[in-house]
């Protein structure tokens, strides 16, 4: 195989012999012009068959060399066959050469000085326009030369003269002269060919890079068009899948709604026995009942929750509440199962503790719950502590360490990494001996996270578990916003005025009416949308406490007819509704409501909303 730059080469000889070829059209017959004149010129001076037989020595080698030139042109020469033309060449041009070297010996003779001149003059003619036309192959050009040359040197060296040995020198200058300048040409000639073949391989590189880039650019159109149709059924997928999101969403709220009712019955129930007189033992049944529903209904609340963490739509509450009671309440809740196992369960509670923070109490109790209800479940003997310690405290926020310890089964290394992935157990077999779902260090985790604090555990395999967090509250506005469960139990404010109850619900009504009555206030009851909007233009109500789901007209229909009709702009309406989303909160708002309470309701919360609304009630009269 031929590397690039010989086959470059070879191209480039290849072109200088068919250049030589070409030329000799002008070199072989001009030749035998000149040699026919000289003949003519020294036929007299000379015997006939000397001049006759250099004439037919001349001729006959510038024949030769057409009939190698027109032999040449004839055919398609291959390039192996490039060298062997190039020595036929430089054999005839020789030949040529020596034929005008023959002549120039016989013919400078040491009498006649005309003729010495014609052949001095004949000679340089002939050997300068040959060594033009004869460049291109380096061999013949010279062999030419010299054998045109030589044999009038040495005839001039030979004649006992001495100009003609000054002519001599001079000869072998001129040769001198023109080997350098036929190198040059030869040099020159080689690289105008060589540059004209680069060029014509860059042209065709470019031609192929621009081909190249063509095609580039046809399979870029074809990616793009495939891009669009992958980004539309992207999208018409991603739109799918939005849709069955907002089908989950309006799912979970139904759910949240359909659970929420009834929960809101048992719990409102169960206080109005509360309130009823009852032995300790009845009471302490009571209310361990409430806490147990309350708790399901917080559990409730743990599954939307997490569907809720995932969607990304968590939303935390700023409200007032006492850490303290918080931790309590769960502690009361969970000391009877610590109890039951055997267990030692202890509430450690930093007395630096302050007695109110702004924060969310349910998703704290509701980490707490899991934090705690865990160390008991993963403990056989020994102890579970709940610790609240203040961390950190200064003006403006108080910074507190909740830590669950237990000396429980543990955690190996391995399973710590993973505990806190939804449904993750530390182990298979843990599910089968001790329930559970794997959701609830998910959701606490994601929980203290919302808080702007981390979920740490500490745990060796058979020696027991640390989890702790620590959060920092900001104080509330009013030290008595937060209630202590070791303070006396709530009384609600009497207060003055006529409620309209609007609400289908029996349980409900009941609920609520009860609430009211405890208030010292007056009620009347609207079951449906249409009896609300006549009861509330019929008679003057001074509050209206509106369900948003009812027969006929719903309350959000029902609160925009009121406030269309109804003389009073600032008549009072709250919604008090089991739908408790931000969005349900807004409708309501927008639907021109004032305030916005959620079931199962608070005594305290309707107490404080109503309170901001009517005036208080007069003191007793003999007072
Ligand atoms: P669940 O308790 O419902 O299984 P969690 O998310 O609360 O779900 O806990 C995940 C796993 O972490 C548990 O199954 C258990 O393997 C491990 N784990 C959690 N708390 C403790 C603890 N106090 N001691 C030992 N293992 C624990």
């Amino acid at each position: 195989m031929t590397a690039p730059s010989d086959a470059l080469d070879l191209r480039v000889k290849a072109e200088l012999v068919r250049m030589a070829y070409l030329d000799s059209r002008f070199g072989a017959p001009f030749g035998m012009v000149v040699a026919v004149i000289f003949a003519w010129a020294t036929y007299s001076a000379f015997p006939p068959s000397v001049v006759l037989g250099w004439l037919a020595l001349t001729l006959g080698c510038n024949t030769l060399r057409l009939i190698t030139r027109w032999q040449y042109l004839r055919q398609a020469i291959p390039l192996e066959d490039t060298q062997r033309w190039a020595n036929w060449f430089t054999v005839v041009s020789a030949a040529s050469g020596l034929s005008w070297g023959v002549g120039a010996w016989l013919f400078y003779t040491p009498q006649e000085s005309i003729y010495r001149v014609m052949v001095v003059l004949v000679l340089a003619g002939m050997t300068t326009g040959a060594s033009r036309l004869l460049a291109p192959i380096a061999a013949a050009n010279l062999s030419y030369l010299y054998l045109a040359i030589c044999p009038l040197v040495v005839r001039m060296m030979v004649t006992p003269d001495t100009r003609s040995y000054v002519l001599a020198a001079m000869w072998l200058l001129y040769v001198s002269y023109i080997t350098v300048a036929a190198v040059q040409e030869l040099r020159a000639l080689r690289r105008t060919i060589r540059l004209h073949h680069e060029n014509a391989s860059l042209v065709g590189s470019l031609g192929s890079a621009k081909e190249q880039a063509e095609r580039g650019n046809r399979d870029l159109s074809a990616e793009i068009a495939r891009r669009q149709i992958v980004e539309s059924e992207l999208r018409a997928a991603s739109e799918r899948a939005a849709a069955a999101s907002h089908a989950k969403s309006d799912f979970l709220a139904t759910m949240s709604h359909e659970i929420r009712t009834p929960m809101n019955g048992i719990i409102g129930m169960l206080r109005i026995v509360r309130d009823t007189p009852l032995t300790q033992s009845q009471r302490d049944h009571i209310e361990t009942a409430a806490t147990s529903a309350e708790t399901l209904l917080d559990l409730l609340n743990d599954v939307l929750d997490f569907s809720k963490i995932e969607a990304g739509r968590l939303e935390l509450e700023q409200i007032a509440f006492s850490p303290t009671a918080v931790a309590r309440s769960v502690a009361d809740l969970l000391r009877p199962r610590a109890m039951s196992k055997g267990l030692e369960f202890t509430l450690e509670l930093d007395p630096r503790l302050p007695f109110g923070v702004l924060g969310d109490p349910t998703r704290i109790r509701q980490v707490l719950f899991n934090l705690i209800g865990n160390a008991i479940k993963f403990t056989e003997r020994g102890r579970v502590t709940c610790g609240l310690s203040c961390d950190v405290v200064d003006g403006s926020s108080t910074t507190i360490r909740f830590a669950v310890s237990d000396t429980g089964i543990g955690i190996d290394s391995v399973a710590l990494g993973r505990i806190f992935r939804p449904f993750t157990q530390a182990d298979s077999s843990m599910s089968r001996r001790f329930g559970g779902t794997g959701l609830g260090l998910a959701i606490s985790q994601k929980l203290v996270a919302a808080m702007g604090s981390q979920l740490a555990v500490r745990s060796e395999l058979g020696a027991g578990s640390v989890f702790e967090f620590a959060v920092r509250f900001k104080p509330p506005a009013s030290h008595l916003e937060a209630s202590d469960d070791s303070a006396p139990r709530y009384v609600p404010p009497k207060l003055r005025g006529r409620i309209l109850i609007v609400e289908d619900d029996r349980i409900n009504q009941r609920v609520i009416g009860h609430f009211l009555k405890q208030m010292g206030l007056e009620t009347g009851l609207a079951e449906d949308g249409i009896a609300a909007v006549e009861s509330a233009l019929r008679e003057p109500w001074d509050a209206i406490l509106m369900d948003c789901h009812l027969p006929r007209l719903d309350g959000l229909d029902a609160t925009r007819q009121i406030r269309a009709r109804h003389p009073r702009r600032d008549l009072p309406i709250i919604a008090l509704t089991a739908n408790a989303g931000k969005e349900d909160r807004a409708a309501c708002l927008a639907a021109g409501m004032d305030d916005f309470l959620t079931k199962p309701v608070r005594v305290e919360l309707l107490a404080a909303a109503l309170q901001r609304k009517l005036p208080p009630a007069p003191p007793p009269e003999g007072r």
